[in-house]
């Protein structure tokens, strides 16, 4: 699986990181998720991954494959 960030949506809420932090970690500085795994998603942590995506208010998450 792979997951794609727009960070021009990102808002930095968070939600993603709370709801898979294995997946997904949000910069202090700029205050924009970060897709672990360069957004190569291992198999175990999909279903993580995809609640993550789900979570987004802002729909800037996407699964490109
Ligand atoms: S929930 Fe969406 S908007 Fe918020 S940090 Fe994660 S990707 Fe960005």
């Amino acid at each position: 699986m792979k997951i794609v960030a727009d960070l021009d949506k990102c808002q930095g809420h968070g939600l993603c990181r709370m709801s898979a932090p294995d997946v997904y970690d949000v910069t202090v500085d700029e205050g924009q998720v970060i897709v672990k795994f360069d957004g190569d998603v291992p198999e175990e942590l999909e279903d993580a991954a995809a609640l993550g995506v789900d979570s987004c208010p802002e729909i800037a998450l996407s699964i490109v494959e």
